[in-house]
This record gives C-alpha cells, sequence and structure tokens, in this order.
C-alpha cells in the first residue's frame, strides 16, 4: 500500500513536471536536451552544443571579443546541411538557381560539371558547382570580420542624409544625387529597413554608374522615362529579355521617377522577402533557410557571391559611421555538418562527372525525386514515365528497400535521389553508354566546345580505347587494353574494365564460349560485369572485372565508395568483388585502391590485369 502511495506520487510528479516543462520549451531545452528546436532564435552562444553544431561557438566568441559591439542570434533552422544542398543544386542545364561569373577566379571546381561552361543569364555566367555552394553557403565559413555583414540583421532603419550621403559619395550620379538620397532615406524609415542595406542592393543590381534599368532612357526606345532601382521583376535568359521584363514592371507600378522606383522597389523587398519570409539578412535572402517557406524557394537572386558581396559592401559602408548603429547578426546552424569547414573550390581542376543517360518507365503514376536517399528524403519533385535523365550515380545498396540513384533530369535540371526499382521493375533503362563530361580547365575553352563529349566505352579497333573528355583542350589519352587471363586458382576470369564478349570471343574463336549476366541470363555482346559466368567448353568461370566493385557492369563512382566503405568496415567485400577491388594491390585491399580506382575515374590511369 505504502509503494503504492510512493509510485503514484512519483507518477503525479512526472506528469506536473511534463506539464511543467511543455509550459516552459525554453527551459525544457536548455535543461535536458543539447538540442534546440527547429526554428528556436537564441542568444545563448555559449549553450550551442559542439558536437552538433561543430565550430560555431568559437567562432562567434572570437568575433565578440574583437567587436564587443556586436550581438548575435542564433537560429536553429532544424534542416539537414546535405538536405539545403542538395535542394540548392537545383536547374542544370535550364535555369540553375546558383551561378557563378566565369573567370581567372572562379573556374575549375566552382563549375557545375552537368552544366560545364553553358551560359546563362547574360552570356557570362555558369552554373555554380556543388562544392562552390557548400563553401559559399557554410555560414563557418563567413562568420569572421570582413563576412559577418551578410548575416546583419536588416530590420530597422538607422540611417540618416548624411550616412548615405557619405556612402554614395563614390559612385555614379545615377546615385548620388540628392533626390536618390532622400528617396533612400525616406524608404528606410517608412518601411524600417536599412538604409545601407538598399545602397548595397542597388550597387549590385546596377554598379557603380547604374545601367539601362537606373538611367531612365528606356530600351530600345520603349519604356522612356522609367526606373527600376531594384531590378524588381527583371529576370530571364539573355539581356533583351531581362531588361525588357524589368522596364514593363516599372512601367506597370508606375516608376516614373527615380524616388518611386526606390519607395516601390523597397516595398517590395520588404513586403515581400522581410515580412512574409522572414529573409531578414543577406544570406536568408539568397539562401532561404529562414523556414517560413520552402527551403531554397524564394530567392533574391541566383549569383552565388550576391550576400557576401553585398554584405561587404555593408560593412565598409558602417565602418565610416559615426553615430551609434545595432549590430545585430543572426547566424544559421544546420544539422548534421561536419567538424571540417567547407573548403574553397580549387580554380586549377577540372570538375568533372561520369553519368549514363537513362529513361524511367515501369511507374505506376509519378516518381518522386528526393534530397537524400531513402523514403524520409524531402521531396523535391515528381518525374514521370517517359522522362529522360541522367544517372549520376548507381546506389549499391537498398534504403528503405530501394536502390536511389543520384539522377538529374533533363526537362528541367532537377537534382536529387530516385528509386531505380520499384514494385520489384528497374525503373532506368541505360541508354547504351557512359558519358564523361567535364566543366572547365585553367584555360577556358570556346564557346564552340560545349557538350564535347567522349564515349568512355567505345571499341576502336577493338585493341584501344582514347578516354576522357576533351573539353578545355586539355585532353588526356590513356590508351586501354582489352586483356583476359585465367586466375592461378582456375575459379576466376579476370578482365580489364573495357574488355566485352566480342573480345571474349575472338580469344577462344575455336571453342565455345558462352556468358551469363549475374541473373543467370544469356548475354552475347557487350559489356561484362564482375559476377558474371563464363564458360568455355565445359568450365565455368566467374569473372572478375577489375573496378567493378560492385557488379552493375560499370565502373563509376559507386565503385569507389564500395571500397571505401569496405575499408572503414561497413561493407564486406568477398570472392570476385574482393578481387575486383584489387587494381593496385594484390591480395589485401587499402587505401591505394581506393586512389588507382579514383584516377580512373578521372582518365588519369588505365587498369591493367
Ligand atoms: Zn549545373
Amino acid at each position: 500500500m505504502r509503494n503504492k502511495k510512493i509510485v503514484s506520487l512519483i507518477l503525479i510528479f512526472m506528469i506536473f513536471s511534463y506539464i511543467l516543462m511543455a509550459l516552459m520549451p525554453c527551459f525544457e531545452l536548455k535543461v535536458y536536451a543539447a538540442d534546440q528546436a527547429a526554428g528556436t532564435l537564441s542568444r545563448d552562444i555559449n549553450g550551442i552544443d559542439d558536437k552538433l553544431y561543430p565550430g560555431y561557438k568559437k567562432l562567434i566568441n572570437d568575433l565578440k571579443q574583437k567587436h564587443p559591439e556586436y550581438t548575435f542570434l542564433v537560429y536553429y533552422t532544424g534542416m539537414d546541411w546535405e538536405t539545403v544542398i542538395n535542394v540548392e543544386y537545383q536547374g542544370h542545364g535550364k535555369s540553375p538557381k546558383n551561378l557563378v561569373q566565369l573567370n581567372d577566379n572562379y573556374n575549375g571546381l566552382w563549375i557545375c560539371p552537368i552544366c560545364g561552361i553553358q551560359k546563362f543569364d547574360n552570356g557570362s555566367w555558369c552554373c555554380a558547382s556543388k562544392d562552390a555552394l557548400e563553401y559559399m553557403m557554410d555560414p563557418r565559413n563567413s562568420i569572421n570580420e570582413s563576412d559577418v555583414f551578410q548575416f546583419k540583421n536588416l530590420e530597422g532603419s538607422d540611417v540618416t542624409y548624411e550616412d548615405i550621403a557619405r556612402v554614395v559619395a563614390k559612385y555614379g550620379s545615377y546615385i548620388n544625387n540628392d533626390e536618390v538620397i532622400n528617396a533612400i532615406v525616406e524608404a528606410s524609415n517608412t518601411y524600417n529597413i536599412n538604409g545601407y542595406f538598399l545602397v548595397s542592393k542597388i550597387i549590385n543590381e546596377h554598379g557603380k554608374d547604374g545601367s539601362t534599368l537606373s538611367n531612365g532612357q528606356g530600351y530600345k526606345g520603349n519604356y522612356v522615362g522609367y526606373y527600376n532601382y531594384f531590378n524588381i521583376g527583371s529576370f530571364g535568359n539573355g539581356e533583351a529579355t531581362i531588361i525588357n521584363n524589368g522596364l514593363s514592371r516599372a512601367k506597370k507600378e508606375g516608376w516614373n521617377t527615380r524616388r518611386l522606383s526606390i519607395l516601390g522597389g523597397a516595398k517590395v523587398v520588404r513586403e515581400s522577402y522581410i515580412t512574409e519570409y522572414s529573409q531578414n539578412t543577406l544570406y536568408y535572402q539568397k539562401y532561404n533557410v529562414s523556414g517560413r517557406s520552402t527551403i531554397g524557394s524564394h530567392q533574391y537572386q541566383q549569383n552565388i557571391m550576391a550576400a557576401q558581396s553585398q554584405g561587404e559592401d555593408l560593412k565598409e559602408y558602417y565602418d565610416g559611421t559615426t553615430s551609434v548603429k545595432e549590430y545585430e547578426f543572426i547566424i544559421p546552424l544546420y544539422k548534421n555538418m561536419s567538424s571540417k569547414v567547407s573548403v574553397r573550390p580549387d580554380v586549377t581542376k577540372e570538375n568533372k562527372v561520369t553519368y549514363q543517360d537513362a529513361v524511367v518507365k515501369n511507374i505506376s503514376k509519378t516518381l518522386t525525386v528526393r534530397a537524400t536517399p531513402g523514403l524520409s528524403g524531402m521531396a523535391i519533385g515528381k518525374i514521370d514515365n517517359g522522362e529522360g535523365l541522367k544517372v549520376l550515380l548507381r546506389m549499391p545498396e537498398p534504403i528503405d528497400g530501394y536502390y536511389w540513384d543520384m539522377i538529374v533530369t533533363n526537362a528541367t535540371g532537377m537534382y536529387g535521389y530516385a528509386a531505380r526499382n520499384v514494385n520489384g521493375e528497374s525503373i532506368g533503362i541505360v541508354g547504351g553508354h557512359t558519358v564523361t563530361q567535364g566543366s572547365v580547365s585553367k584555360n577556358p575553352p570556346k564557346e564552340e566546345n560545349t557538350n564535347t563529349n567522349t564515349n568512355t566505352n567505345t571499341t576502336i579497333n577493338g585493341n584501344t580505347t582514347t578516354n576522357n573528355n576533351t573539353v578545355g583542350g586539355n585532353t588526356v589519352l590513356v590508351p586501354e587494353k582489352e586483356e583476359i587471363k585465367i586466375s592461378e586458382d582456375g575459379k576466376f576470369i579476370e578482365m580489364t574494365p573495357i574488355t566485352e564478349i566480342e573480345f571474349l570471343n575472338k580469344e577462344y574463336e575455336d571453342k565455345k564460349v558462352t556468358v551469363k549476366d549475374s541473373k543467370g541470363t544469356e548475354i552475347t555482346e557487350g559489356k561484362l560485369g564482375t559476377g558474371y559466368k563464363v564458360t568455355i567448353e565445359d568450365k565455368t568461370y566467374t569473372v572478375v572485372k577489375k573496378g567493378d566493385v560492385n557488379g552493375d557492369a560499370n565502373i563509376n563512382i559507386a565503385d569507389v565508395i564500395n571500397v571505401f566503405d569496405f575499408l572503414k568496415g561497413d561493407t564486406d567485400l568477398k570472392g570476385e568483388f574482393e578481387q575486383a577491388a584489387l587494381v593496385k594491390s594484390e591480395k589485401i585491399i587499402n587505401i591505394s585502391d581506393v586512389i588507382k580506382l579514383f584516377d580512373y575515374l578521372k582518365g588519369d590511369t588505365s587498369i591493367g590485369l
């Protein structure tokens, strides 16, 4: 009886604690949980869990020490880092979400290999690579004196006429004039929005000396007397389209003075970015992780540098300020980031991708493309039967019962993961060849070289194949040979990556040769894969195709991952698959096999027996 009473008391206490915790979420999270709920804004910098969000705390505290006037808010996005990056990596070949201006400083690994040197926007912009995205979006690369202003809270009006006059003095007359300076101060006060931010926005859109959309001269005789100081609604591919769209919007809005254009544009920025979507920093306006709408939607600009370069302007404007200002920075925290900060893409290395052309079939409705492999991956979009796509990576193992291939669709450039086996049927039909495509090298190639591809598995005269892409003029030719060898124990028939059935037939001309794939189906031509069976007269051998570690008959990044996973102890490789992984070493798989396989994929080496 007494025990029962104690139990009841404990129960009541527990229920009471639960209610208390539910009513006081901050208390609960702070005391009991290492992580914070998605959407939490916190000033508690020392409360950041360094295990969950590595590196942030020190960077913020270091900056605070240098600048006691700075205050920081951390924003727990609740978002997975890889998901955020993949959701941003969209629109390939059509309208990329992120563009980089191709020049000596932004080249090589900055450029998306799927799009290569295809030009977008006004003709000098290329699709930005995933490496570039990671580097620019990783907040830890920007929690420093020069870059932190992209996180500055843009709400609040804290500028005078003198402030604006001072910062625009070095720019052209299109912005350095009384009407514009007064209009910026008026817009800042009216819409409670940072005045320096309005200046940086205008400079970012029109440069120091202005452009067609800010000079009131119209375009090709149309829209004379209209201004669009914030380039509202000016989008599209090609200069004419961009200008016409922007001026047509200005006319529709009645922006026939500089003042009206600035007030009208600032209102759009305030309402549609800050009020509606909480995109109250330059960073959120470029990379929308504010949580009020779908990740990555509603971005202000495609330029991957937009937040950083406008942030630099903001900093410069504040540096010359004399009156006391507000310095509040809002730093987003992502889940599952590496403790290693994302590195700056190397401009000297060529970015490459290998893919297979495929077509979707055998699905009953539509197929969901997800940001990460597995059913819990965030849905990005759908694809239909008959849609063409590129398979960038064949997933070697199933997750949630499906093999999630990394794909990019031909129609819209949607990038993500899609299940290749649905209802037991295969959905990706390989078009028969593998394409290795490069981006750019140190010497940017001429326009006409765009989309120059060389098939990797084309056999020329039965003996040699020249591999590798020719984009950029730095073609590396590594000759490969078709070659076969029966292993000493008589179990395996080993072959080089490019060896095909035709070669086998020629080698054993006078003998009866049959080949069966891993499902036991007899095949008479083309590629072989590790695990296939070859019968010569009455003796059967298991195929070891060097480099084809997963037995899908292709050699690509999935094989590298397989070997790497084996070395980490995450997966096992036995028999013919173990033999296939031994591309460099003789008996025991080690890291040199991973490196060799990777170099092979890059076209820097060949694989022999
Ligand atoms: Zn791209």
